[in-house]
């Protein structure tokens, strides 16, 4: 690798949860690099021409593994993960059942876990691979009402420190992309008076566009990123930094 590298295109790129919000804009900045695109959805949705959708629910290890085997098939051996797919069970710490705890981090952390795990097995062989968790602000600085999301979202820093140091050395990054405020359908249950307080919150003084944490998640997992291993990006105007 040197300072001169060519951009490389036409890899075996995944998303979890790809169908829509941040994770849709993620795929179609891969798609324009001109890499192998796939994500998977549960819902019913209409992807971009180019892009190959795998039914598949990251809380389900099968689901998982049918789906490993279709990208696999059509694309090849995944060389980039992009564990997107995320929810939010917002309650106030004494109203928060156990179920809403496990729940997020069934899905946020070890839904992230599971399709790391399986996509890792390909990039030892192939002695490349980038992985982009998409974690959130909220892992670090806290949000009331937040604790299952928060320890879900921290968890993936340790996930991607982990990694960086068991496969470091086998030409495979972890990195993980905290995206600010970007107001896709999770904010739909958000009541506009919290989003002016976010507001007020970002130095920038605007909520983020899908395509601003796409543009970072496409470069962490670009060639000129390969020496990035293990960090934590926050794409957010600033508003957490410090943390
Ligand atoms: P959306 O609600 O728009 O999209 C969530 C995506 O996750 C959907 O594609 C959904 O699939 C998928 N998903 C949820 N649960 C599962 C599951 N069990 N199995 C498979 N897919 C699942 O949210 P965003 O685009 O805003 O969020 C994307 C990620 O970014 C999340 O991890 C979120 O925590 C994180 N984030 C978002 C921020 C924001 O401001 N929007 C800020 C910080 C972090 P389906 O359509 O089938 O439901």
């Amino acid at each position: 690798m040197t300072a001169t590298a060519e951009r490389r295109t036409g890899r075996s790129v995944l998303i979890t949860g790809g169908n829509r919000g941040i994770g849709l804009a993620i795929a179609k900045s891969f798609l324009a690099n001109g890499d192998k695109v796939a994500v998977t959805y549960r819902s019913e949705t209409d992807l971009p021409e180019g892009v190959l959708g795998v039914k598949a629910d990251v809380t389900d290890q099968s689901s998982i593994e049918e789906a490993f085997k279709t990208v696999e098939a059509a694309h090849g051996p995944v060389e980039v993960l992009v564990p997107n797919a995320g929810i939010t069970k917002d309650t106030l710490l004494m109203r928060m059942s156990e179920d809403d705890f496990t729940s997020v981090l069934d899905a946020n952390l070890t839904g992230a876990f599971r399709v790391i795990q399986r996509a890792t097995k390909g990039m030892m062989k192939l002695r490349k691979g980038r992985i982009v968790m998409i974690s959130s602000p909220s892992g670090v600085r806290g949000v009331p009402g937040q604790v299952n999301y928060s320890a879900s979202k921290a968890g993936m820093i340790g996930i991607a420190r982990s990694i960086t140091r068991e496969l470091g050395g086998r030409g495979i990054t972890a990195n993980v992309v905290m995206p600010g405020v970007v107001l896709t359908d999770i904010f739909n249950h958000v009541s506009e008076d919290i989003k002016t307080k976010y507001l007020g919150e970002i130095p920038a003084a605007r909520f983020a566009e899908p395509s601003e944490i796409a543009n970072v998640v496409r470069w962490l997992a670009s060639d000129e990123a390969a020496y990035i291993s293990g960090a934590v990006i926050p794409v957010d105007g600033g508003a957490s930094m410090g943390h």
